[in-house]
This record gives C-alpha cells, sequence and structure tokens, in this order.
C-alpha cells in the first residue's frame, strides 16, 4: 500500500500543497519561536522527508527564524505552511494548515518547558523539555 498523500494549504487559497505521510513523528511544538511565528498556542507540525512535501500552487516566503530553522509561509495571508531544517533533517508541515486535520494525530510534545502553565491539553504522549529528537 502506498503511503497516503494529505493536501493542504494557506487561508487565503495562493498557496496549495501535497504532503507523502510516511512517518510516525507528529509534534505539537510549545517553543516562542512556533509560538509567535504562527501566532498560534502549540502549533503541531508532520515531520517528514523534505522530498514528500510539494507545493503545488503559488510560491512561500522565507524567514530564518535561528540557525536551526527556517519557517516558509503564504506572502499574501501569512499562513506559516512549512519550516525546514540543515540538511539531513525532516521537514515540518502545519498540521493547523491540513485540508483535513483528522487525518494525523499528534505523537509527542516538543519544548514542554515553554508551555505555558495554564495551556493543559490532556493527553499520555510522550512530553521532551526541549527539541523533539526527530531523527532517531
Ligand atoms: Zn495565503
Ligand atoms: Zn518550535
Amino acid at each position: 500500500m502506498s503511503d497516503p498523500v494529505l493536501e493542504g494549504g494557506c487561508l487565503c487559497g495562493a498557496v496549495r500543497y501535497k504532503v507523502r505521510f510516511n512517518t510516525p513523528y507528529i509534534d505539537y511544538c510549545h517553543c516562542v519561536m512556533c509560538r509567535k511565528s504562527t501566532g498560534g498556542l502549540a502549533p503541531a507540525w508532520i515531520q517528514v522527508e523534505p522530498a514528500d512535501f510539494t507545493l503545488t500552487r503559488g510560491t512561500l516566503g522565507v524567514f530564518v527564524s535561528s540557525p536551526k530553522a527556517s519557517r516558509h509561509f503564504c506572502t499574501r495571508c501569512g499562513s506559516q505552511i512549512a519550516m525546514t531544517y540543515p540538511a539531513g533533517r525532516s521537514t515540518g508541515i502545519t498540521v493547523a494548515t491540513l485540508d483535513d486535520p483528522e487525518a494525523v494525530r499528534p505523537t509527542v510534545h516538543g519544548w514542554d518547558s515553554a508551555r505555558p502553565s495554564w495551556l493543559c491539553i490532556a493527553d499520555d504522549l510522550p512530553r521532551h523539555p526541549e527539541d523533539v529528537p526527530y531523527d532517531v
């Protein structure tokens, strides 16, 4: 059976994408940079091989948010679609921009040390105080 292909896009529709989903890593990230760059609490990310993410409409702007990561977003409406890391690491796709977020389910929390104390997500998923070790 081939891997499922999920589709998504930005708020205004200028950017559309497909992502081939074959990874067990879907992480909530509570870090300050994910919070501020998405404008949302606890954005969740599907981590895939870079080649498994394909833009099918439009182009993405890029903001280098740290030496570790770049943020890719619609330059018209601002929706953050993806995060890329230095060579050899996964590409993160925002679960919030999937057409059907029910198609996936988070598997882990990252940067739980930065989660606001009043934000309680009641699950039994593993919680890492800082980065999730995607590559292991
Ligand atoms: Zn847009
Ligand atoms: Zn983060």
